[in-house]
């Protein structure tokens, strides 16, 4: 689960690291009051979970009113890298001198976590990783023990930060750290830890990530669980309600499957075929009829889609069910929107494939003939 910049601010504020002053708005006069509470000047954040909003034009400083209402009404509602912006964050601007970077994040190659310090902060910290890697320092910590204070420190000295805020630095390290252990972190980041004039640092932006499975032991997380899944994102907002494994991808064949590995499979040999894929979408065991329609659904609101296979592997789920399922959905149509094709296998197979009704669906007999007919479906009509 993904926090929202707001969400993660919060979490941080309360572990003590210092935030700016912020208030969280969903209209253009909540925005400016807001402002005018703060004081000018703010800035004012679209709450999307996407980096680089900065450059995408969905962060603003303004100085006035005037400019506090302009930027509210200019990003409140934009489309940013996909994702429709339903609210602002706006927070006192920081006077700053420099931007660190400093985070925790899983080594999987090493098996423990590291703690990572830049004074390359700001950007996109995986572009200094490629360009620069010797600009940010890293630090491994034995997660039976924590994170020594030595260990912070180092990391500190490492990266170079101005030994005048080397303490504050370190000690923001450590508690990001310790929000990690404890909130069963994935992520935790601040990009950029920005440093004052007068040697203050404080977090102008916020990350934080956590493993979805462990929310049953953090009540506190979970009551932001809702809010967090809320990202704009329409069709993953679909996929929550309908309780699907979804992702969107940026191709226009339509994926819909059984099973995580089986799906990844059918994207493989997509790509294989030379197509794209446009989704992950598990509809897991069991899927019953109003399933199978509720993924047709979401696979056709994407309007990238120009075609759709299916690749069902009958275990618990059956054959005859999903036919039932694709069968109802589609008979819903005056026109099927797109081009459907299926490949049915494993229990109930030969069922289901008498009961698909094939004026509605192409139907083939093996994953690579029914993956390679999506694939070209799809080109005919990107033609
Ligand atoms: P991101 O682009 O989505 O990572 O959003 P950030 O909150 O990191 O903001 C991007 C950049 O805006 C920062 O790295 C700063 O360079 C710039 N910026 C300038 N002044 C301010 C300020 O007062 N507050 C914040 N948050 N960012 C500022
Ligand atoms: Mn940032």
């Amino acid at each position: 689960m993904k926090l929202h910049e707001y969400q993660a601010k919060g979490v941080f504020a309360d572990a003590g690291i210092p935030t700016p002053d912020s208030q969280l708005a969903s209209d253009v006069d909540g925005a400016v009051a807001a402002a005018e509470e703060i004081g000018y000047p703010v800035a004012i954040k679209a709450q999307v979970q996407v980096g680089g909003r900065g450059k995408a034009g969905g962060i603003k400083l303004v100085d006035d009113e005037d400019e506090a209402r302009e930027a509210a009404d200019a990003i409140l509602g934009m489309d940013l890298k996909g994702y429709h912006v339903d609210s602002v964050l706006v927070e006192g601007a920081v006077d700053f001198t420099d931007e660190l970077y400093v985070g925790i994040t899983m080594d999987r190659g090493e098996g423990k976590p590291v703690a990572m310090v830049s004074t390359k902060g700001g950007v996109d910290i995986e572009e200094v990783a490629e360009e620069d890697p010797d600009a940010i320092a890293q630090e491994h910590v034995d997660p039976s023990f924590g994170m020594h204070p030595y260990q912070a420190r180092k990391a500190v000295y490492d990266a170079g930060v101005d030994p005048a805020v080397a303490r504050d630095v370190s000690n923001v390290l450590m508690t990001l750290y310790d929000l990690w252990e404890q909130k069963d972190g994935s992520d935790a980041e601040i990009n950029p830890l920005m440093v004052t004039a007068d040697d203050e640092v404080i977090a102008a932006d916020a990350v934080m990530n956590v493993d979805e499975d462990a929310l049953f032991r953090q009540p506190e997380l979970a009551e932001m669980e809702a809010e967090a899944a809320s990202t704009g994102d329409d069709l993953e907002q679909k996929a929550d309600e309908y309780g699907f494994d979804y992702v969107r991808l940026e191709g226009n064949t339509g994926i819909i499957g059984n099973g995580a590995g089986l799906v990844m499979t059918t994207l493989d040999l997509v790509d294989y075929y030379g197509g794209e894929p446009a989704n992950f979408l598990d509809v897991g065991g069991g899927a019953k009829a109003d399933r199978i329609a509720n993924a047709l659904d979401m696979v056709f609101s994407d309007d990238n889609v120009e075609s759709v296979v299916f690749n069902i592997f009958g275990g618990i789920t059956r054959g005859d069910e999903v036919a039932k399922g694709i069968n109802e959905a589609l008979e819903q149509f005056d026109e099927i929107p797109k081009p459907v094709v299926v490949r049915l296998a494993g229990t109930n197979w030969e069922e289901g494939m008498e009961i698909l009704n094939e004026d509605l669906v192409t139907v083939e007999q093996t994953l690579e003939d029914a993956v390679q007919r999506a694939v070209e479906y799809a080109e005919e009509v990107s033609e």
